[in-house]
C-alpha cells in the first residue's frame, strides 16, 4: 500500500498515511486529530523512509576501479 505525505497546518509537522490509491486524495486527519491537512508531494516509499533522497550514482567503471582493468568480466 503506497504512503502519502501530508502536512498538519495546526501543527505545522508532516505525517505519512498508507492508504488505498484510491483514497489518496481523501481529507486525512494529523495523528493530533486535525482535520486541516493538505497532501504533499506523494513519496510512495516502499520499505522505509528515507527522508534525505540523494540517489547516489552508480560508478560503473568511470573513475578508474576494478572493472576498468577487465577483472570483473
Ligand atoms: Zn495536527
Amino acid at each position: 500500500m503506497p504512503r502519502y505525505e501530508y502536512r498538519c497546518r495546526p501543527c505545522g509537522e508532516t505525517f505519512e498515511l498508507s492508504r488505498p490509491m484510491a483514497e489518496s486524495s481523501d481529507p486525512a486527519s494529523c495523528p493530533a486529530g486535525h482535520e486541516d491537512t493538505v497532501k504533499l508531494l506523494s513519496t510512495v516509499a516502499v520499505g522505509g523512509s528515507a527522508p534525505s533522497a540523494a540517489p547516489a550514482p552508480q560508478s560503473g567503471g568511470g573513475g578508474g576501479g576494478c572493472c576498468g582493468g577487465g577483472c570483473c568480466g
